[in-house]
């Protein structure tokens, strides 16, 4: 038996880490990849839907992926800081890898647009939290011209190792289902996961080691062949913040998805790379199309993602429904982040809890006025 200890010792040979890079692992990875049956059932679709729940990450999404990678590089460099523009989950990851590496974590937030999970991680990590009064997309810009004076080292998604760590999705994905599906869907804000899964599968089907026309030169560490094919990418954003389907900057980006709530996207030229080299698409779901997509993942499925994630179903139902997906298909979705990240946007659309008197008739009346008919 060999112990599960995080992506790095996993895929040590198909990543950028030398034998005494010091590891910085919270055994992220290894997320599990849920068909979901409920769903072709009520979209009347004869597919096959995948999640891969990347909520079960150690600090709740995929970006754990990347940190382990910065901040294990940013340990070799020598650093004693890190710092990143965040939406919320680049921060609770920075913030947590930080702490395990002992080095100190700075993170620059939109004022009051972050989820109340994200900020509690960030703060109970020790990170120092920097609200600004501003966007992501200032915070971004921000941290690229303090880190020209100041002595911190950048694990947003320009940092490439972070894009090294998280292309590993893609081959959890292979290892599961045997090969690439057919489809891959994922939600696209900063873009950087996109460019992540699209290097991933790339490096999976490639064998040559110099100069390879798939991945350009990027698949040096990998030695043998996992896949025979790459997946069509669908990229999805929410229409309050879709700079990449409108062809240019969103000024103003508003969206409940807050994780996705970027106007001027850093790997938008990779993104739009992935989108034509596999066939793929990007498309576009309202808010109410997101929250809709959230609560039926949570109720039919029983899989609790945050809104961003919820993306990816919402915008695939949408393209099942148009026809866009052939019937026999596979398609894999990212839910990218787990769902008690954002408890507020949760109560707000669920149910109220009952109050009742506690006595054994007003729980009866309550059972019987909400059993399934027999
Ligand atoms: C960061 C994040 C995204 C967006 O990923 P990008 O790499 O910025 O496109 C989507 N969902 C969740 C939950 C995230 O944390």
């Amino acid at each position: 038996m060999h112990p599960y200890n995080g992506l790095i010792e996993k895929y040590r040979e198909r990543l950028p880490v030398a034998d005494d890079t010091p590891v910085v692992s919270l055994n992220e990875g290894a997320t599990p990849l849920i068909e979901l049956r409920n769903l072709p059932r009520l979209a009347g679709k004869n597919v096959r839907i995948f999640g891969k729940f990347e909520g079960l990450n150690p600090t709740g999404s995929f970006k754990d992926r990347g940190m382990t990678m910065a901040v294990s590089k940013a340990l070799e460099a020598g650093a004693r800081a890190i710092i990143c523009a965040s939406t919320g989950n680049t921060s609770a990851a920075a913030a947590a890898y930080a702490a395990r590496a002992g080095i100190a974590c700075f993170v620059l937030i939109p004022e009051g647009k972050i989820a109340l999970g994200k900020l509690s991680q960030a703060m109970m990590h020790g990170s120092v939290v920097i609200q600004i009064r501003g966007n992501f997309d200032d915070g971004m810009r921000l941290v690229q011209e303090v880190a020209k004076t100041m002595p911190v080292n950048i694990v947003n998604s320009i940092n490439p190792y972070r894009i090294q760590g998280q292309k590993t999705i893609a081959f959890e994905v292979i290892e599961a289902l045997g090969d690439a599906p057919d489809y891959h869907a994922l939600p696209v804000g900063n873009a950087g996961n996109i460019t992540a899964h699209w290097i991933g599968y790339s490096e999976a089907v490639c064998t040559d080691t110099r100069a390879c026309a798939l991945c350009q030169g990027r698949c040096g560490y990998h030695k043998t062949k996992l896949a025979t094919r790459r997946p069509v990418m669908l990229g999805y954003q929410a229409s309050g913040a879709a700079p990449i389907l409108r062809g240019r900057p969103v000024e103003n980006p508003e969206t409940v998805a807050t994780a996705i709530r970027i106007g001027n996207p850093v790997s938008w030229q990779q993104a739009l790379a992935a989108q034509q080299e596999s066939g793929g698409w990007f498309g576009e779901c309202t808010d109410g199309e997101i929250l809709r997509a959230q609560k039926m993942l949570a109720q039919t499925e029983g899989i609790f993602c945050e809104p961003a994630s919820a993306i990816s179903i919402a915008g695939l139902l949408k393209d099942l429904e148009l026809g866009k997906i052939g019937e026999g298909s596979t398609i894999v979705c990212t839910l990218t982040g787990h769902g008690l990240k954002d408890p507020d946007t949760a109560i707000a659309q669920s149910v109220k809890p009952l109050t009742v008197e506690a006595e054994l008739d007003a729980i009866e009346d309550v059972i019987r006025g909400h059993l399934p008919p027999s």
